[in-house]
């Protein structure tokens, strides 16, 4: 082990009272903005009477199987008094405001019953440290098994990730930051489970009416009136207003770069759950046409260049209208059409020359029901996109049950 990690695990071991009594610090298995996160073993482990489900071969944690788990509701309550073997502590950093802290603590307390979602077994604060004990969840890196992915593969993938997201949204809980480092994905064992719910939200708080909202006769007449617009522009400003008096708009943009929903972009202020979904489709896209990350803007602005490039500025200009935004581009390379997801994956795969017979390529059965379900999740209008629920019902996640 690195000597800086030793010396992070030591300190750690020190700031808790008991820690070493009831956690043995193994190794580090994540870093990122707002924590660390170790693998440690539950010493006191055989001294619980309801262990957790052992896995026989790495006696880890392992969540319920996917189907059929709802209509037994005494085994969840006894999951939640079962104890794993090896847990993930979360060591949320001390920059992290008490109130986000509080927020994903509550949160995660919410779904402790959700399938699919990593429970949160115990949580500790000694003077200004946090520390969050969750079932430690074996799984591989999203670089590492993206590549090789088959149709049928994303369809097990996807059917486990929307599983996870239609219990959160159930609940009213917007994510925020669905991306592949949150879904912790096992693909020999084909399940995965959903974390890191620091930024997640409740649905409906904190939001102000937003035009997507009101129906089109009243959205039609709020434009012309034209009091709600903001606008959004994108490329070189030869007659950019200096002394803009318009009202700048506030709304909630936490997430990652590459994985916002257009309505986060367009500083929506009545943001749904829908959220979740557009960046379930950016996975999904990143998947189809094998590149990692897909988008890689720097700001928002750059976002929404480049989700204007695939949908074409028609489009785009009738998905900023819906939450009261003008968008207007100059930039050459941004058609007015755009790109079908079709010819975007043919050409991300090489595939879009002319095969030898000299026909076009085209993509398999299989490959056109992925690009169906995914022109679904990445439908621009927030109100027109498909929810989890209805996503669970899709062709495209119907699989056989294993
Ligand atoms: P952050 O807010 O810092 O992104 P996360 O909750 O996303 O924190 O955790 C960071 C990383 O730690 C994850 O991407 C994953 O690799 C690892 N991790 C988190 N929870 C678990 C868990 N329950 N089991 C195994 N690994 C985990
Ligand atoms: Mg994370």
């Amino acid at each position: 082990i690195d000597l800086s990690v030793q010396h992070d695990m030591d300190k750690l071991q020190a700031a808790f009272p008991n820690f070493k009594d009831n956690y043995r610090l193994i190794k580090r298995i994540g870093e990122g903005t707002f924590s660390t996160v170790y693998k440690a073993e539950d010493i006191q482990y055989h001294r619980y009477e309801n262990r957790w489900d052992i896995d026989a071969v790495e006696n880890q944690w392992r969540p319920p199987p996917l189907r059929n788990s709802r209509s037994n509701s005494t085994s969840t309550s006894v999951r939640t008094r079962q104890k794993p073997k090896f847990v993930a502590i979360k060591k949320i950093y001390v920059t992290s405001s008490p109130a986000r802290i509080l927020n994903e603590l509550e949160l995660l307390h919410d779904l402790r019953d959700s399938h699919s979602v990593c429970p949160l077994i115990t949580a500790f604060r000694e003077a200004d440290q946090v520390l969050a004990i969750l079932p430690y969840f074996r799984h591989q890196d999203f670089r590492k098994y993206y590549p090789h992915m088959s149709v049928y593969d994303m369809r097990v993938y996807f059917r486990s990730l929307f599983t996870a997201l239609a219990a959160v949204h159930e609940k009213g809980i917007i994510h925020r930051d669905i991306k592949p480092t949150n879904f912790l994905y096992d693909p020999d064992k084909k399940r995965g489970v959903l974390v890191d719910f620091g930024l997640a939200e409740r649905e409906g708080v904190d939001t102000k009416p937003c035009l997507c909202h009101e129906d089109r006769q009243v959205r039609k007449q709020k434009l012309q009136q034209s009091v709600a617009f903001s606008s959004v522009q994108a490329g070189p400003q030869p007659g950019y207003p200096v002394n803009d008096t318009r009202p700048s708009r506030r709304a909630n943009r936490a997430g990652t770069r590459g994985f916002r929903a257009p309505e986060v972009l367009f500083k929506c202020t009545e943001q749904t759950t829908k959220i979740d979904i557009w960046s379930a489709g950016v996975i999904l896209l990143t998947i189809l046409c094998k590149r990692f990350p897909f988008f890689n803007s720097a700001d928002d602005v750059e976002a929404l260049i480049e989700i204007a490039t695939i949908f074409g500025s028609k489009k785009m200009k009738m998905a900023g209208q819906l939450h009261g935004c003008v968008f207007d581009t100059n930039i050459p390379t941004i058609g007015e059409r755009g790109f079908t997801f079709e010819k975007i994956m043919l050409w991300s795969t090489c595939r879009s020359d002319v095969s030898k017979d000299g026909r076009p390529s085209t993509l398999t059965e299989e490959e056109k029901g992925a690009i169906e379900f995914l022109t679904r999740c990445m439908e621009l209008d927030p109100t027109k996109r498909i929810s989890a629920k209805q996503a669970l019902a899709h062709d495209f996640l119907q699989i056989d049950a294993d």
